[in-house]
């Protein structure tokens, strides 16, 4: 029979993690009284994070180990996981106890309630540096305003999502996983519950500022066509503009003669137009790499072994 519910986590390099994180999950989901599992996805860690899940594996039949070959991304992990989970209800998970266990009861209750998809969203964000809070900030407001999927603010990846919903996202066919946006695409009844995220319970987070800069402009273009329409308005602006100054030249020279001076004019122009086109060259070249990856049709993944309960093998 399948579990009722699958837990999906994604782990690179937590070593330090995994036994707490176990222990703190089971005490709670066994407490629920339905049968459950926890895909857990070793995203080629370089630590012994596979041996600690092995271990667990060998205890616990409910504990799935998804191995991949080398480190892929949070995103695609998550996407393996999701592929896996056998379950009716889906919540993925933070392996860092960052997303507290202890809601998993409050997110299933709305689930039974008749909700599709029960987000956990954060009701401070003061666990985060200021800087992370502002360039976060700056990002929701950004995307939300490009975007034509409205991605909810201070929400991660921990939400429950129902078994219509997970199948839904497998179909979207993208390799390129943004999954807050997929999550959010895809809709269905949703309802929220708020929580204070914690501290990280050990080790060291995955996103340093390079990454997340990476990771929202993965986002922007995922889901939004914006930067190219704007680049065009840039570019109406600026032919506008060199208009008007073409004008002043024409009356200067009829008015005042035409001595030879204008280097500086000359030097400003040719700079100001290149980096222009540069920046619109850039942003075509950003949706175009996207669209080459797409194009090559490579797995999101690669499975080394899969380790399932025995029933299944
Ligand atoms: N993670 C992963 N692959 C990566 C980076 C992170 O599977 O390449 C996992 C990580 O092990 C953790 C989760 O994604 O379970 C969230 O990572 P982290 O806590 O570093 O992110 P933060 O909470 O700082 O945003
Ligand atoms: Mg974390």
């Amino acid at each position: 029979m399948p579990p009722t519910l699958s837990l999906v986590v994604p782990m690179f390099n937590e070593s330090e993690n995994v036994s707490v994180f176990y222990d703190r999950v089971r005490s709670v989901l066994d407490a629920l009284d339905e049968p459950w599992e926890i895909v857990c996805v070793n995203d080629g860690s370089r630590d012994d994070t596979l041996h600690h899940l092995l271990a667990l594996h060998a205890r616990d039949a409910r504990i799935v180990v998804l191995d991949l070959t080398r480190n892929f991304g949070k995103e695609a992990a998550l996407t393996a996981g999701l592929d896996h989970a056998s379950g009716q209800a889906i919540i993925p998970m933070d392996a860092d106890l960052q997303d507290p266990p202890e809601l998993i009861p409050q997110l299933v209750g709305r689930w039974r309630e008749g909700y599709d998809v029960v987000l956990a969203v954060r009701a401070t964000r003061t666990s985060d540096s200021w800087m992370k809070r502002n360039t976060a900030g700056m990002f929701y407001r950004l995307i939300n305003r490009m975007s034509e999927t409205p991605i909810p603010e201070n929400a991660g990846d921990f939400r429950l999502m129902s078994r219509e919903v997970v199948d839904a996202l497998k179909q979207l066919p993208e390799r390129r996983r943004f999954m807050k946006g997929l999550f959010a695409w895809v809709g269905f009844r949703t309802s929220e519950i708020h929580y204070e995220r914690p501290l990280r319970h050990a080790g060291q987070t995955k996103f340093n500022y390079w990454r997340l800069w990476n990771f929202a402009i993965e986002g922007i273009t995922s889901f939004s066509s914006a930067p190219l329409r704007l680049s065009s308005y840039l570019g109406v602006m600026v032919s506008l503009l060199s208009f008007l100054y073409a004008i002043k030249i024409v009356v200067d020279t009829l008015l005042f003669g035409n001595p030879v001076r204008g280097y500086p004019s000359l030097m400003v122009a040719i700079l100001f137009f290149s980096g222009v086109q540069l920046i619109a060259i850039g942003v075509i070249g950003e949706y175009l790499g996207r669209l080459y990856e797409e194009s090559k049709h490579r797995p999101v993944y690669l499975l080394r072994k899969r380790y399932l309960p025995p029933r299944e093998k």
